[in-house]
């Protein structure tokens, strides 16, 4: 991949956040139902936020806890700007480009879907915790989206944690699990996110399973089209080059972070029932559904029996 060093990015499509705090210690298990206090509202919580893993990190961070805050984020506006020779070598930069280019597709493709305008929204970058609307959050919980605020939330470190421990180390990665959060928000906007939040949350063909292959079709949908999107010019290609090698790296990330693959990498059994994003096969099936494709009209993950 090789991306367009002329390209001016849209830097009110992110924010750095910088560190928060408080968001650990709770420690508190996920599946808490009921129980009051904090427990009650951690359920609450978890139902509305649609994260890019499954059991493998364990949600154990979400609190309500409006305790803590944010300190220390950076500018992107100046980190990012075409005056900075060495932007793109900065992940935040990096990542605000993937997220241009993201939504660049989605303005043209989601009115595809029948829909009217698509609405941009945001990224935001933390380290440590963070407070959401969808509550306090630590990195834990790796990369989400949280429906009641329409952002995406993600602690760059992740991406070692998915080198390092998921062996998915290609950078191609990154723009898979931005693109499959927003395919969360997408959802999000067509209703599809809260008609799953009435279904079955685990289970081999689960709401759950079906709401995240989606988002995982949505992201192969993207990145056949992302060599076309253009920066906040309009005028300049954001990806001068995607390779084949780039779009393997991104099946691979997607592969590695199936049900079946975490819960095996975690030493356990593989246990179907308590399967919310679909088998390592699925994952990277569903991706190549959209990546072939490239029409999210053929991401119809509710529609099927072939899951
Ligand atoms: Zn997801």
């Amino acid at each position: 991949m090789e991306l367009n060093e002329r390209a001016e990015l849209d830097t009110s499509q992110a924010n750095d956040l910088g560190r928060g705090s408080g968001g650990s210690g709770g420690g508190f298990g996920i599946p808490i139902p009921g129980g009051g206090g904090r427990g009650g509202i951690i359920g609450i919580v978890v139902a509305v936020l649609v994260a890019l893993l499954g059991g493998g990190f364990g949600l154990n961070a979400m609190t309500n806890g409006d305790e803590g805050g944010q300190a220390g984020g950076t500018d992107l506006e100046q980190l990012c700007s075409t005056a900075n020779p060495e932007r793109l070598d900065d992940a935040r930069c990096r990542n605000l480009l993937y997220v241009n280019s993201i939504q660049d597709y989605w303005k043209k493709a989601y009115p595809e879907l029948g829909r009217s305008d698509y609405e941009v929204t945001t990224t935001n970058f933390f380290q440590a915790a963070v407070n959401t609307g969808c509550g306090q959050a630590d990195s834990g919980v790796g990369p989400f989206y949280c429906p009641a605020d329409r952002k995406v939330y993600i602690d760059l470190s992740f991406y070692d944690e998915l080198a390092s421990r998921f062996g998915a180390k290609g950078e191609f990665a990154q723009p898979y699990v931005l693109a499959h959060e927003y395919g969360h928000h997408v959802q999000n906007l067509l209703g599809t996110n809260a008609k799953a939040g009435q279904g079955d949350q685990s289970g081999p063909r689960s709401a759950s399973v079906r709401l995240e292959l989606q988002a995982d079709c949505y992201a192969g949908a993207w990145a056949r089209h992302a060599t076309e999107s253009k920066d906040k010019t309009g005028q300049q290609p954001l990806f001068k080059s995607i390779t084949e090698a780039d779009i393997n790296q991104a099946i691979d990330a997607a592969e590695a972070i199936g049900d079946d693959s975490i819960q095996e990498r975690s030493g356990g059994r593989v246990n179907p029932d308590q399967f919310t994003h679909g088998t390592s096969e699925q994952r990277k099936r569903w991706f190549n559904q959209g990546y072939d494709r490239g029409d999210p009209k053929t991401c119809d993950t509710f529609g099927t029996d072939q899951l």
